[in-house]
């Protein structure tokens, strides 16, 4: 049975069977890919996993031997962990030379090394293709766990060079359960704010305690009040967009992401997830053709794209505000009826 550090997202209990049971078989790939959706619990997962590669005992991790204490104590020489650094949005390529460097040497305490990129998709382009090599011919004893977001591109290459393996996401109340329990430590953080808080990370638990941690519920009614004034022009842009940066890019754009894919429900007739954005996106639903909601999705994932390339962030959260704006009905055009009617 897990005991040290044994993460408690029942959700993720099979994959680790899964990844159990092919270390038993000897049927362990080189380079496991890992997708699932923002806040499913990656990281814990591949954290976990790495636990389990490096325990000498089985089933791992025992919690007992050597390297689980090696582990419990968060200083295991095996295991490596590579992710964009220092406010930095890449995986650059000085890090994969000091994974290549880690991959070359043997182990020192475990009998393989375990090295996880978090994430794949950040990779840059030079950081991807010097990881492509190692993928080619990966040392014997080396287990690498690339984790990928759910829709963020990675070059097929890398991918076809890994097992895929999906996280699935949690079902019924898996993800309310497992966050009332991480966030009891939390101040002032009652039940309905756990609801409101996976409600707008899209019910991904471990998003929807960051969400709690950074105060992103507040920080998303500050924005969200902002974006209203904004659309009724009682805002510049530029003031619009402070919340907005406040909050970083990747949640602002999650944000708007998440209202565009409210404003295409709506429109199609369905229930806006956001309750609290429901009358804008109803009234902006009422006003435009259903192609406007996949336009700002399609805007969204452009700027996405461009998270990699170090985009200015509030040119980017601006230029999705001015997209907003265009839904809003032209000041000087028809709103009344007869105006219409005039030609
Ligand atoms: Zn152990």
């Amino acid at each position: 049975m897990p005991v040290s550090n044994s993460p408690d997202m029942p959700w993720l209990q099979k994959a680790w069977q899964t990844l159990q049971q092919r270390l038993d078989e000897g049927t362990l790939p080189h380079a496991l890919l890992v997708i699932a959706e923002a806040g499913v619990g990656k990281r814990s997962w591949a954290d976990h996993a790495a636990h389990m590669l490096v325990c000498s005992q089985s089933p791992a991790p025992c919690g007992q031997c050597r390297q689980c204490r090696l582990v419990a104590g968060g200083s295991h020489p095996d295991i490596r962990t590579y992710g964009p650094e220092n406010r930095s949005r890449v995986v650059r390529v000085s890090q994969i030379r000091e994974l290549i460097g880690f991959a070359m040497t043997s182990p020192q305490v475990s009998r393989r090394k375990v090295a996880i990129i978090d994430r794949a998709d950040q990779l840059n382009p030079s950081a991807a293709n010097a990881l492509l090599k190692t993928l080619e011919e990966p040392p014997e004893d080396l287990v690498l766990i690339l984790l990928q977001e759910s829709g963020r591109p990675i070059l097929p290459t890398i991918r076809s060079r890994c097992q895929v393996m999906t996280l699935p996401p949690p079902v019924g109340d898996q993800a309310l359960g497992w966050l009332l329990e991480a966030a009891k430590g939390l101040d002032q953080v009652d039940e309905a704010l756990c609801r409101t808080a996976l409600h707008l990370a899209g019910g991904a638990p471990g998003l929807a305690l960051e969400y709690l941690q950074t105060d992103l519920v507040a920080g998303r009614d500050r924005a969200l009040d902002h974006f209203r004034k904004y659309l009724k022009a009682q805002m510049t842009v530029n003031q619009a967009a402070r919340p907005f940066r406040e909050l970083g890019l990747e949640q602002a754009l999650r944000l708007l992401e998440g209202w565009a894919a409210d404003l295409a429900r709506v429109g199609a007739g369905g229930m806006a997830y956001d309750t609290s954005a429901a009358d804008v996106l109803g009234y902006l639903a009422g006003r435009n053709p259903a192609w406007r909601a996949h336009e700002l999705l399609a805007a969204i994932r452009e700027s996405r794209a461009a998270l990699t390339n170090n985009v200015n962030a509030d040119l980017e959260i601006q230029r999705l505000l001015i997209g907003w704006q265009g839904l809003m009905p032209r000041r000087s055009g028809p709103k009344m009826a007869g105006q219409g009617a005039a030609h």
